[in-house]
C-alpha cells in the first residue's frame, strides 16, 4: 500500500483577490437587498445572466451558496429539513441543502462574510439545460418571495447543437425580455446586451486560458484549486472586475510555467476528474491525491463556465447555443468524444469519476462511458461513490482505500 505523505499543494497568491472579489460580490447583494434598489434576480449556474446583467439585475446564483453550505460541511444536517417538506434524499442535494437552510433561518454567508441571510429576489430566472431540479428550486422560493419565476425550457441529452436548437432557445431567451421589463420597470437595451455578452466572452476567454495551464508539465494548478477560483467564472461573468482578477491569477501561473513550478511537489501522475467535487471534502481529497504525488489538475466541471460561442454581434442566438452546447445537456456520445480529446490535451495518465448520488446530471459513469473510454483510450479509471453535498452518501475510509489502490495501479503501469 503506498504511504501517505503530508505533500500540500502549492498556494495561489491571487486566491487572496478572487476571496475580496467574493466577499465584495456578497456584501453588494446583501445591500441592495436591504434597500431595494438595484432590483435582484435569482439566476441558475448556467442560465441566462448576460440577458439580466444588461438589464440592471444584481444576479444571485443560489447554486454557489449551496456549494459553500457543501463546503462549510453544514449541508448534511440540513438536508432532512426539505425531506420533511416533501424534497427526496434522493434528488440534488444542493436544492435540499438550501432550502432546509432557509427553512432553519441560517446560512454560510454569517460566518464568511457577517451576511446574516441571502438576498430577496425580486425575480427568478432558470434554465433546464443542466437539470429539471432547478426550475423546482426556484419555484419553491418563487413563492415564498412572492416574486415571479421565468425560465427556459432547454432541449437535453443532444447530439449536434443544430439551428434548429439555436432558433427556439433563442426566441425563449428573447421572450424573458417582456416580463423582466415589469419587474424593473425600464426598457430593455440591444447595446447593454452587446456589451454584457462581450464581457462574458471575454472572461470566459481567459477562465478558459486559465484551466489550459493545466496542460503544462508540472501542472501549475489543481482541480481543488479551480473549484474555489471558479466564482467569479459563476458569479461575475459579463463584468470588467471579473476579467482584472482573472488576468492577474493567469499571470501568476503562466509565471509558474516559466518557473517549472507545479502544484503538486514531484507531480508523477495527471488525473482527470468527472462530475462534481465532493465539497465537505475537498480539503481531504486533495492532501490525499498531493500525498501520493498525484495531481488531478482538469475536470469537466470546472470547463463548464466556458461559453466560447458568446458573440456581441448576435447576441441572443450566440446565446442559446453557447448555453445548449455545454457538455452538461449533450448526449454520451458527444461527451465521450469531449473527454477524449481533454484526456490528450491534458496529458492525463488515470480518470476519476465522481458517482454523485444526487446528481445523476453531472455523474457521467452510470452506463458504461469509463469502460468504453478506456477501451478507445489505454487510460484506467476509478469510480468514486460520493455526493457533492451529502456526506451521508460516501466512505472516506474506503475512497481512500480505492484512490490508494489506483495510483498503486497506475504506478506499476
Ligand atoms: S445539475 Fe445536479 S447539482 Fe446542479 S442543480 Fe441540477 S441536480 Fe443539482
Amino acid at each position: 500500500m503506498a504511504e501517505e505523505k503530508q505533500v500540500v499543494r502549492k498556494k495561489i497568491a491571487a486566491a487572496a483577490d478572487i476571496s475580496k472579489f467574493m466577499a465584495d460580490y456578497y456584501h453588494e447583494l446583501d445591500a441592495a437587498s436591504k434597500k431595494g434598489d438595484p432590483k435582484i434576480a435569482w439566476c441558475t449556474s448556467v442560465g441566462p445572466a448576460e440577458i439580466l446583467r444588461a438589464m440592471g439585475f444584481l444576479i444571485y446564483f443560489p447554486e454557489t451558496h449551496s456549494a459553500m453550505l457543501g463546503a462549510t460541511r453544514m449541508a448534511t444536517d440540513l438536508i432532512p429539513e426539505a425531506n420533511a417538506l416533501g424534497y427526496s434524499p434522493d434528488i440534488c442535494s444542493y436544492l435540499t441543502a438550501d432550502i432546509g437552510a432557509f427553512v432553519k433561518g441560517v446560512t454560510p454567508l454569517a460566518k464568511i462574510f457577517n451576511i446574516d441571510s441571502i438576498p430577496k429576489p425580486d425575480v427568478l430566472v432558470y434554465n433546464t439545460n443542466q437539470c429539471r431540479d432547478v426550475q423546482d428550486w426556484f419555484k419553491w422560493y418563487g413563492k415564498k418571495f412572492n416574486a415571479p419565476v421565468v425560465g427556459i425550457h432547454t432541449h437535453r441529452n443532444i447530439g449536434d447543437v443544430t439551428a434548429a436548437h439555436i432558433d427556439s432557445i433563442a426566441k425563449l431567451m428573447e421572450g424573458l425580455i417582456e416580463p423582466l421589463e415589469k419587474v424593473t420597470g425600464k426598457k430593455f437595451e440591444m447595446d447593454k446586451l452587446k456589451e454584457a455578452v462581450r464581457l462574458s466572452r471575454d472572461c470566459s476567454n481567459v477562465w478558459k486560458k486559465i484551466l489550459d495551464t493545466a496542460s503544462a508539465t508540472p501542472a501549475p494548478l489543481t482541480f481543488f484549486d479551480g473549484t474555489t477560483l471558479m466564482g467569479p467564472a459563476v458569479v461575475g461573468r459579463g463584468t470588467q472586475k471579473t476579467l482584472d482578477v482573472y488576468e492577474k491569477l493567469l499571470a501568476e501561473l503562466e509565471e509558474r510555467i516559466k518557473n517549472g513550478e507545479g502544484a503538486v511537489e514531484d507531480e508523477r501522475h495527471r488525473i482527470y476528474w468527472d462530475g462534481m467535487p465532493v465539497w465537505g471534502r475537498l480539503s481531504a481529497h486533495s492532501k490525499l491525491l498531493a500525498g501520493l504525488n498525484t495531481n488531478v489538475l482538469a475536470s469537466t466541471y470546472c470547463n463548464s463556465w466556458i461559453f466560447s460561442a458568446l458573440d456581441p454581434e448576435d447576441p441572443f442566438r450566440s446565446m442559446a447555443k453557447a448555453y445548449t452546447e455545454l457538455f452538461i445537456v449533450r448526449d454520451d456520445e458527444s461527451k465521450e468524444k469531449y473527454i477524449k480529446e481533454m484526456l490528450e490535451f491534458f496529458k492525463v495518465d488515470g480518470v476519476i469519476y465522481h458517482d454523485a448520488k444526487t446528481c445523476p446530471n453531472n455523474t457521467n459513469c452510470r452506463y458504461g462511458m469509463p469502460q468504453r473510454l478506456s477501451k478507445i483510450t489505454g487510460i484506467p479509471s476509478l469510480t468514486i461513490h460520493g455526493d457533492l453535498n451529502d456526506l451521508r452518501m460516501l466512505s472516506d475510509e474506503q475512497t481512500k482505500t480505492n484512490v490508494e489502490a489506483f495510483i498503486e495501479q497506475l504506478d506499476e503501469s
